[in-house]
């Protein structure tokens, strides 16, 4: 492999929603990347992923596609008439054509096939014509670019849905293509996207995209990898709960992988151990702001300059009682976390008392039926839905006496580093 060192960047649905995020997101390129061997990946345009499912869902139930597909088709060939007048454009043409090939996917929809499978098949779809529509952009704009497909490098298995990437065949192909074409120009792939080894699409969970980025920049052992969003880099909180949010200028692999364990939505969770693996550093910027100073998450000691708060809505709060007046046992605490394993309900948060076990455990309807069918002979259980889970992690007397004002609290937990509790969604 060369041996100069390759920079990845990823745009996400927000950068690529309009003509004028287009022109944005070719200026950074052309800036914050120009001279630089640089692999794009991108996520399908603003919530395309979204009308996708949508159509995907109406197509199953054999329902009519056809106004939500020529919605879908309107958007794309609008930013498309802006960005490219000229009708002559072969970029119109190539959507045209992918187009038709989406109708054709939903048209074969049967209403019993593989839902998951199809969902791949279907979904995908959205990083392919974003990724099309930048390719030709770019070039347009002097960027001499390679447009891959992603499904024949990020090789899966076919857990659909969530492919679980074969490591080592990718890294053999990535390293056998990529360094070449990324030393005549730029690279342009679609993020989300895997394919399996007999042909077919698979993605790779919802905001997969920036796993994408990472296995590439693990795969080519980049210098850096980059995040462009739409808000200053890591901050503390979510700007839409809290309005006086700080940015982190450096915070640990560690760190950030807690924060997205405890729920924060700020990178694709998959996304860091790669990354941390081989110690390349992840930049999380601004496409507002590009000269902004954004954040890097590395291989450093995180030094807390603030507590960082973390909310999960939808949360449901199960307790199991034992029936006879003895206390919960390590046999009881068996059965039940047997039954959570096998239904893959995930615990965010737990609690134990003499009589009583508790957990706070995201809102699925259906998993919770099967729960209380599988454990109903042996415990009496209760529940609670319409809550939310805060976390305060690196806490201070402040910062937990914000998040208690004005809630009626069910649970409440906390440990050296981290401070947690339920409450009423409507609480707030
Ligand atoms: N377009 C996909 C989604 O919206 C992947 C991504 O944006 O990261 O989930
Ligand atoms: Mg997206």
């Amino acid at each position: 492999m060369s041996t100069e060192r390759i920079k990845v960047f990823k745009f996400g649905g927000a950068s690529v929603k309009s003509a004028e995020a287009f022109r944005n997101l070719a200026r950074i390129v052309q800036t914050h990347g120009g001279r630089q061997r640089l692999l794009v990946v991108v996520s399908a345009m603003g919530k395309t992923t979204n009308a996708l499912e949508a159509l995907l869902g109406q197509a199953y139930q054999q329902q009519d596609v056809a106004p939500g597909l020529a919605e879908l088709k309107e958007y794309h060939l609008q930013v498309l008439q802006e960005l490219f007048p000229e009708q002559e454009h072969p970029v119109h043409q190539r959507l045209e054509h992918l187009f038709e090939l989406l109708r054709h996917q939903l048209q074969r929809i049967a209403s019993g096939s593989n839902f998951d499978k199809v969902y791949d098949q279907t979904v995908s779809f959205g990083e392919l014509f974003s990724s099309a529509i930048l390719h030709h952009f770019l070039a347009d704009q002097g960027l001499v670019n390679h447009l891959i497909d992603s499904r024949k490098y990020i090789q899966t298995d076919n857990n659909w849905r969530e492919g679980r990437v074969d490591w080592t065949w990718t890294e053999r192909l990535v390293r056998r293509d990529l360094p070449q074409l990324l030393q005549e120009g730029l690279v342009i792939t679609q993020g989300f996207l895997g394919g399996t080894n007999n042909g077919l699409t698979t993605t790779l969970g919802r905001e997969g995209s920036d796993y994408s980025a990472a296995i590439f920049a693990y795969c080519l052992d980049a210098e850096s990898m980059s995040i462009w969003k739409d808000v200053e880099g890591l901050l503390n909180a979510d700007p839409k709960y809290f309005p006086d949010t700080v940015r982190y200028p450096e915070i640990s692999y560690q760190e950030t992988i807690e924060m997205a364990y405890y729920g924060a939505s700020v990178i694709h969770p998959k996304t860091l151990k790669p990354l941390a693996t081989k110690k390349i550093p992840l930049y999380v910027k601004s496409f507002l702001n590009p000269e902004g100073e954004g954040t890097q998450i590395c291989d450093c000691r995180f030094v807390v300059t603030a507590p960082a708060y973390i909310i999960k809505e939808r949360q449901c709060l199960v307790s199991f009682g034992v029936k006879d007046f003895t206390f919960i046992s390590e046999k009881n605490l068996g059965t039940i976390f047997n039954a959570l394993s096998e239904l893959r309900i995930k615990i965010n948060l737990m609690q134990n008392s003499a009589i009583s076990f508790s957990i706070c455990t995201d809102d699925n309807p259906e998993k919770l039926q099967l729960l209380i069918q599988t454990l109903r002979d042996q415990f009496v259980i209760h529940y609670n839905t319409e809550l939310r889970l805060y976390t305060v992690k690196n806490y201070d007397a402040a910062s937990i006496n914000r998040i208690l004002q004005g809630k009626r609290v069910l649970l409440e937990q906390r440990t050296r580093t981290t401070f947690q509790l339920v409450c009423r969604s409507q609480d707030v």
